[in-house]
């Protein structure tokens, strides 16, 4: 599928040094030496009620990576999925009484020209799960022959029992948190509580799709294992033929730790025989006011109806980067409005013809971003600069701040 434009990124004057990227992980810190191309698929969204601040989070950490890498010179093959077909997207279908496609069509659409006007690069394949039905079907026939799938009654369920020690929280609290996300831990004839569907048989009135499986749809986590092998390692993770079926970062929110990374990792290593990511890497949760935000709560902050209300993109950006994408954390107005002044700060300076020096602000964005994503220090960084060019300081280039900061943070100030 199409995604939406990309973007010009300007080059940094060549005496700016990288230092190797350091990002932490549920597992420990992960450190990304050398100068290969990096293999990077983040888990897209469910197309019935986008992009809510979370999401733009999210999906604005996961762009610093990918602008810190090329900023490199590395190349980075980033993969987004859309989970086109799932029981909230049709409950919500349902509700509304619009048809799910149309409603799944509306949201990616709504999506993209969030993701255009926040400056997020988009990702090399953006993949519908519906266009990958017939690869998630060969998928479990492999899994299936290597003896991790079972049938009961006309579903297929994956056997989770010998990846049960890489569990990321105790069995118990995975039983409770596995039934809130999706699961069905209380279906009797399961060999594992945990076991998670991979092929559900059609209900009634549902859309499925024909397969050797029956006529029915994929569970979650195989489709995102499937998209990710097949959109960064290529077709023939099928036939187990390399020990390259290995991507190096897995992304999304921390609420997607257990049970989607987990089970999705375990069905990768179950189809090709080795460990599936080099690193997990968890944006933080975003609450409202001191709430968390959620669809129940009815209290979700939607980026298109700032847009709406005028707010300007780049202050969005701003005021998101203003915090560390790994702590969960709290949104409200204040923010936004400390972002605006901010930014309008940082434009003023940047409008002088004399500023004051700007290789030191560059590399001190550049370092701090080097040490997990310290997005807060790098825009310190940048503060203190305009302060400074306010008060007189001279010997930069205004040109070349401009442009590391498009470069490094998105941010087109
Ligand atoms: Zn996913």
């Amino acid at each position: 599928m199409n995604s939406w434009p990309t973007l010009y990124l300007p080059p940094l004057p060549g005496s700016i040094s990288f230092p190797e990227l350091l990002l932490t992980t549920p597992f420990g810190d992960r450190r990304y030496s050398g100068t290969d191309a990096i293999r990077m698929y983040v888990c897209g969204i469910t197309p019935y009620d986008a992009t809510h601040l979370g999401h733009a989070a999210t999906y604005v950490a996961f762009d610093v990576i990918n602008r810190y890498f090329s900023a490199q010179g590395r190349k980075v093959d980033f993969v987004e999925n859309i989970t086109d077909i799932d029981e909230p997207l049709l409950e919500r279908a349902e509700r509304d009484s619009i048809d799910w496609k149309d409603l799944a069509a509306d949201q990616i659409a709504l999506y993209e020209s969030d993701m255009t006007a926040l400056r997020v690069l988009p990702p090399l394949a953006f993949v519908p799960a519906t266009k990958v039905m017939d690869l998630v079907s060969e998928a479990i026939s492999v899994m299936h022959s290597n003896g991790f799938v079972y049938q009961l009654e006309k579903d297929f369920y994956f056997d989770i029992s010998s990846f049960l020690q890489g569990l990321p929280i105790p069995y118990d609290e995975a039983l409770e948190v596995f039934g809130q996300r999706g699961g069905d831990p209380q279906r009797s004839g399961k060999r594992n509580p945990l076991d998670p569907i991979l092929w559900l048989a059609n209900k009634p009135g549902e859309p499925g799709w024909e397969s050797v499986h029956g006529f029915g749809r994929p569970g979650w986590h195989i489709e995102c294992c499937v998209i990710a092998l097949r959109y960064l390692t290529g077709p023939q993770f099928l036939q187990r033929a390399s020990s390259e079926f290995s991507i190096d970062i897995q992304g999304g929110g921390s609420d997607l730790i257990f049970p989607h990374h987990f089970m999705s990792a375990a069905q990768s290593s179950a189809i090709t025989g080795i460990p599936f990511s080099f690193s997990f890497v968890n944006t933080g949760m975003v609450g409202l006011d001191g709430e968390k935000m959620s669809k129940s709560k009815g209290n979700l902050v939607f980026v298109s109806r700032l847009l709406a209300q005028g707010v300007d993109p780049m202050v969005i950006r701003f005021a998101l980067l203003n915090g560390h994408y790994s702590s969960d954390r709290m949104w409200n107005n204040d923010l936004l409005l400390q972002a605006e002044a901010d930014v309008a700060e940082i434009r003023a300076a940047l409008s002088r013809e004399e500023v004051a020096e700007t290789l030191p602000v560059l590399q001190s964005i550049v370092s701090a971003i080097a040490r997990d994503l310290d997005t807060q220090s790098a825009l310190v960084a940048v503060k203190q600069w305009a302060k400074a060019t306010q008060s007189g300081h001279l010997g930069g280039s205004a040109g070349e701040l401009s442009r590391g900061l498009d470069l490094l943070l998105g941010l087109a100030l």
